[in-house]
C-alpha cells in the first residue's frame, strides 16, 4: 500500500520570519497525522531555521536542489551531505524551472540523482512536458527520455528512495492543472516505464505525485486516480490553510 505524500516547494519565496512562521502553521495543523507524508522545501538560507520547527514533529524537510559532490571548489553550490546536515530527509531535483532557466539536462540531474542518495537524502525527481511537447503528442516519449536519463544506473532497491513528481510544465504555477484523466494516464505510463527500467516490483511501490497548480478546490480529485500517490505543491504551500487543505484531501 502506498502512502500518500504531500509536498510543499517554497521555491524563492518567504524570508527568514515568514519561512519560520509558514512551518510553525503546517507543524500545527498537521499535529500528529501520519496517514500520510508531509514534506515542506524552503530555499537554502532558511533550512535551519525551519529544521528547528519541525523537528519531532510530521513534518519532514527538503531541500529544492543540491550539486553531485560532497565538498569542493564550487562556489555558490550547496553539497547533498550538508543538506543531510542541517536536517534535511529529502531533496527537489530536475524541476522544470531548473531545467529550463539553469540548463540542467538529464545526464546532470542523474548525477545529482546518485550524489544525494549516496548521502542519505531521498529524492523527489522532477519530470514533465511543455505545451508544445503535449500539442505533438510528444509527452509519453518527453517523459521516456527524461526518466531513463535521469534514473541511469538506479538500482531497484535505490527506488523506495525516490519519489517521481509529474509535473507537466504548462500546469505549473499557471492555474491551469491537468485534469484527473491526463494525469492518471501519465502516472500509469511513469510507473510502467519505471517498471521497465528498475523492476516491475519496485515500481508498484512508487510513489508518483502530481504537481502543477494543486489547490484546496481540485486537490481531491487529482489525488482519487488509482496512479496519482501524491503532490508536490508550489503556490499553495505559501499559504499554511490552504497546503493543510490539499493534505486533509489525500487522506482517504
Ligand atoms: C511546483 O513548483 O513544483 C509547482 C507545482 O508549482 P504550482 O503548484 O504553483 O503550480
Amino acid at each position: 500500500m502506498r502512502k500518500k505524500f504531500i509536498a510543499g516547494n517554497w521555491k524563492m519565496y518567504t524570508s527568514s520570519i515568514t519561512a519560520e512562521m509558514l512551518a510553525s502553521s503546517v507543524v500545527k495543523l498537521l499535529g500528529d497525522e501520519t496517514r500520510l507524508q508531509v514534506a515542506v522545501c524552503p530555499p537554502f538560507p532558511f533550512l535551519a531555521r525551519v529544521a528547528s520547527v519541525v523537528k519531532g514533529t510530521a513534518v519532514a524537510l527538503g531541500a529544492q536542489n543540491c550539486y553531485p559532490k560532497d565538498e569542493g571548489a564550487f562556489t555558490g553550490e550547496v553539497s547533498p551531505t550538508m543538506l543531510l546536515d542541517v536536517g534535511c530527509q529529502y531533496v527537489i531535483l530536475g524541476h522544470s524551472e531548473r531545467r529550463q532557466k539553469m540548463a540542467e539536462t538529464d545526464a546532470f540531474i542523474n548525477e545529482k540523482v546518485h550524489a544525494a542518495l549516496k548521502a542519505g537524502l531521498k529524492v523527489i525527481l522532477c519530470i514533465g512536458e511543455t505545451l508544445d511537447e503535449r500539442k505533438a503528442n510528444r509527452t509519453e516519449a518527453v517523459l521516456d527520455t527524461q526518466l531513463v536519463g535521469s534514473l541511469a544506473k538506479i538500482a531497484a532497491e535505490q527506488l523506495k528512495n525516490i519519489t517521481i513528481a509529474y509535473e507537466p510544465v504548462w500546469a505549473i504555477g499557471t492555474g491551469v492543472n491537468a485534469t484527473p484523466q491526463q494525469a492518471q494516464d501519465a502516472h500509469a505510463f511513469v510507473r510502467q516505464r519505471v517498471g521497465g527500467l528498475c523492476g516491475a516490483e519496485s515500481a508498484k511501490e512508487l510513489i508518483i505525485q502530481y504537481g502543477g497548480s494543486v489547490k484546496p478546490d481540485n486537490a481531491a480529485t487529482l489525488l482519487g486516480q488509482a496512479d496519482v500517490d501524491g503532490a508536490l505543491v508550489g503556490g499553495a504551500s505559501l499559504k499554511a490553510e490552504d497546503f493543510l487543505a490539499i493534505v486533509r484531501a489525500g487522506i482517504c
